[in-house]
């Protein structure tokens, strides 16, 4: 088992990176689980080359760029990351008269004094293809995100999906993949209009090909990706088409998953809180798109509020002694500034 924490932090989306960085700054020790296997949450699954235009003090800025900014400031702290872990279940135990949590993922087991769900929508994974043997092509061509764009360099692409992530990757990838085909069921997107009009200007273009009411029903090849077998839904032609690599984006499936079996007060799929971020367990926070009480706005912005009040909240629940009151990091020592008054 691993050695024991202050807080043990559920989620590396926005909320849950801020709170690493303000358990950081209160001087507790901390660490951060994602089931992804890259921090940002929805802002890196869902829309990372999305603007986002609503975060204090950043007129525009696009979500993977936040993302960034978000994971510097957790990081500075040299945390324990855990990403690629999900979140099963959750042992309540004694240390020395006092609560202790061991959070059990499907890979190891945390000790720690506080817990902060910041799980967000839930646990996301990457909706598989409808296919019998999709499993085997794993590693050898198939991707169910884009982790390097380098790794579709001088390859054929063949992109399944209509929504944002599809568009968005059949854009991204010019100039990077040999050449693109996108395919998707029916002709209505659940794309920005602008990325679809650029996707078209592509394909006028004669860049990449889109075609509509097709599905993909093979993938083919010895040890890799070689060829596709794509099927026209209305006419059920066949097409066979050479390809080296397959990048469906069909969304994610998330669920809250072993979070909802332990007990805490729920509404619907959202865990309650007070207005100190704690859940109906004493000892466990929660902070974000998670939670609800009256006038809950689910945001990038609130959900970095309720993270600070969290953890501030979590370290004096450790250490009664301890201000809630964090002070002003503008004063603070640890940030290399003189006049540190947080005493
Ligand atoms: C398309 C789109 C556009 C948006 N645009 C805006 C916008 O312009 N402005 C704005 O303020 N908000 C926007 N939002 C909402 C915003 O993204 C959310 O409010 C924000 O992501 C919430 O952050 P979070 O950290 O609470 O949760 P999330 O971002 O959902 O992160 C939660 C993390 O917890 C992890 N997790 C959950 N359960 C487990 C488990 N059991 N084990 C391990 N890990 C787990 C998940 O994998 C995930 O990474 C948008 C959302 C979408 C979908």
């Amino acid at each position: 088992m691993q050695d024991v924490k202050d807080i043990t932090i559920i989620g590396a989306g926005p909320t849950g990176l801020f709170a690493g960085f303000y358990a950081g700054m209160r001087g507790a020790s901390f660490r951060l689980i994602d089931t992804l296997d890259q921090p940002g949450g929805q802002l890196t699954a869902l829309y990372p080359e999305k603007y986002i235009f609503d975060v204090a003090g950043f007129p525009k800025i696009l979500a993977k760029d936040l993302v960034k900014g978000f994971a510097e400031q957790a990081l500075q702290w040299k945390p324990g990351v855990h990403l690629g872990e999900t979140v099963t279940g959750l042992r309540r135990e004694q240390e020395n008269g006092k609560p202790l949590f061991v959070v059990v993922t499907d890979r190891d087991a945390y000790p720690s004094r506080t817990v902060l769900i910041a799980g967000g929508i839930g646990a996301f994974n990457p909706r598989k293809l409808p296919l019998k043997d999709v499993d085997r092509w794993y590693g050898r061509g198939l991707h169910d995100r884009v982790l390097k764009t380098q790794e579709f360099a001088g390859k054929r692409v063949l992109i399944v999906g209509g929504g944002d992530s599809a568009f968005d990757w059949a854009v991204n990838l010019q100039g990077v993949a040999a050449w693109i085909t996108m395919i998707h069921r029916r002709d209505g997107f659940r794309a920005h209009p602008a990325t679809v009009a650029q996707v078209r200007e592509l394909c006028a273009a004669g860049k990449m090909e889109l075609r509509t009411f097709w599905e993909l029903k093979g993938i083919h090849g010895d040890a890799r990706v070689e060829r596709v077998t794509i099927v026209n839904n209305k006419t059920k032609e066949e097409d066979t088409l050479a390809m080296d690599a397959v990048l469906p984006q069909l969304g994610f499936i998330s669920s809250l998953g072993a979070i909802a079996e332990w007990g805490l007060d729920l509404e619907k799929h959202d865990i309650k809180v007070s207005q100190l971020m704690e859940t109906s367990i004493p000892g466990i926070f929660a902070a974000g798109d998670i939670t609800t009480y009256p006038g809950k706005l689910k945001l990038i912005a609130t959900g970095a509020a309720e993270a600070c009040v969290a953890v501030n909240h979590a370290v004096h629940f450790i250490n009664p002694s301890a201000k809630v009151e964090p002070g002003h990091s503008s004063n603070m020592a640890i940030f290399g500034q003189a006049d540190d008054k947080t005493d």
